[in-house]
């Protein structure tokens, strides 16, 4: 059977379950409104001046010409029981299934004295475009002497290794660019993604450079002060030359808007469909949803993507999808030419996402420089290969 499917965001997930159910010969719209996409991974090296913005920049032509229907405009309101999407243009859509993946929303409430306003001042550069740009430009205009100070949140976070792979860069930046400046961390956690990688990469490339202050045992950044420049934690006040604030997160608007993000402010889902718990009809991939163990990745996304758009093509036809295995690899560098990883299988346990015990895992912690040279590499593949796919 043919079904009407609406798809809600034109990232890693959204063009990535488009394409699928375009193959697959469903009618499917996919609503972003943006017309160039910029893309998050790799744009920590963009900051530290290594790789043009441009490197980062997608559009939707060839998902066009391949014949999906693009909605060049933001979905405002779904009614989850007439299953009807309605648009800021002014018009509605109706589905049979639909499908979001919106990314997600920057908590403007979390830390007092940062909001809006404040991130352009202290860029988070957690979406990528302007604010990537803007920090790469607040770092190139700092004094010689300057301090960096980078504020991590508490899990569950878009892309978690990003923070500590942003540390690394800077870190690199500074000390090839002006040596006499400061890089302080400040994490909301004391453990995270491939933290054994990080910190005997910085010791041996950063050391006097970057200063890691984990903060855990209640300890978090509380506030901010835009105009002195500060970055106050419960116990003690930094300050800034420049700051990069990384605010807790949760999914996007529109999520709530649809009723299927619960008090987290994620999208808990059925693990074998990515359907919605809290709405029928409505599934939730990439960032947005609760994937358990999944990290929320543009790898994860794409792999969701995948898993979902297959479930909805069997859902349509009347059939009950299999239980899906997934993948996921993050690359981080911590320097040109210095790559880690960290790999993870998934399957649907228990009603959640939960690893396949004894697959996956890092990269090996004592490793000659050719593995972390390869590791570069394959970083760079990965992110031509996964762009062509989604976006080409
Ligand atoms: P997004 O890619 O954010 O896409 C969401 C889309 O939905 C956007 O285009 C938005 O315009 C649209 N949208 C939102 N609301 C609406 C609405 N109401 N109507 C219509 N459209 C809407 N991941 C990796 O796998 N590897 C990496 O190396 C990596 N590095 C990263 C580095 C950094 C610094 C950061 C910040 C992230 C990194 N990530 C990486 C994570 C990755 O970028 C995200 O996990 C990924 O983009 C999630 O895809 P998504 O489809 O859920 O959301």
């Amino acid at each position: 059977a043919r079904g009407r499917v609406v798809v809600v965001g034109g990232g890693f997930g959204g063009a990535t379950a488009a394409r699928v159910l375009h193959r697959a010969g469903h009618a499917v719209t996919l609503i972003e409104p943006a017309e160039t996409y910029w893309a998050c991974p790799f744009s920590n090296e963009v900051i530290a001046g290594l790789r043009p913005m441009s490197a980062q920049a997608f559009g939707y032509d060839a998902l066009r010409a391949s014949g999906v229907t693009l909605a060049r405009t933001s979905a405002e309101a779904i009614d989850g029981a007439a299953r009807r999407v309605r648009l800021a243009d002014g018009t509605s859509l109706d589905y049979d299934r639909l499908i979001l993946s919106p990314g997600i929303a920057l908590r403007f409430d979390a830390l007092s004295g940062y909001d809006a306003a404040a991130a352009e001042v202290m860029p988070h550069a957690w979406k990528a475009g302007a604010q990537t740009e803007l920090l790469a430009r607040k770092l190139a205009a700092m004094p010689e002497n300057g301090t960096v100070v980078l504020a991590v949140p508490g899990n569950p976070y878009r892309c978690p290794p990003g923070p500590y792979e942003r540390a690394s860069l800077i870190a690199h930046y500074l000390k090839t660019r002006k040596p006499r400046a400061k890089l302080i961390v400040l994490d909301a956690k004391d453990t995270f993604s491939k933290q054994k990688l990080f910190q005997q990469a910085w010791a041996a490339l950063y050391p006097g450079i970057l200063d890691y202050v984990p903060l855990a045992a209640g300890g978090q950044v509380s506030s901010v002060d835009v105009k002195e420049m500060t970055v106050a934690t419960d116990f003690e006040t930094y300050k800034a030359d420049v700051a990069c604030i990384i605010p807790p997160q949760r999914a996007a608007p529109i999520a709530s808007a649809a009723g299927v993000a619960d008090r987290s402010g994620w999208c808990p889902i059925d693990p074998v469909t990515f359907e919605s718990r809290l709405v029928p009809g409505i599934h939730v991939v990439g960032d947005a949803a609760i994937a358990g163990a999944m990290p929320k990745s543009a790898f994860a996304a794409n792999a969701e993507a995948k898993v979902c758009a297959e479930a909805v093509i069997d859902l349509l036809a009347g059939r009950t999808p299999e239980p899906p295995k997934l993948i996921n690899t993050c690359y981080s560098l911590v320097a040109p030419g210095y790559g880690i990883s960290v790999a993870g299988v998934y399957h649907p346990a228990n009603g959640v996402l939960a690893d396949v015990e004894g697959a996956g895992g890092t990269s090996p912690v004592d490793a000659p420089d050719a593995v972390r040279e390869k590791e570069a590499v394959y970083a760079e593949e990965w992110y031509r290969t996964i762009t062509a796919a989604v976006f080409g």
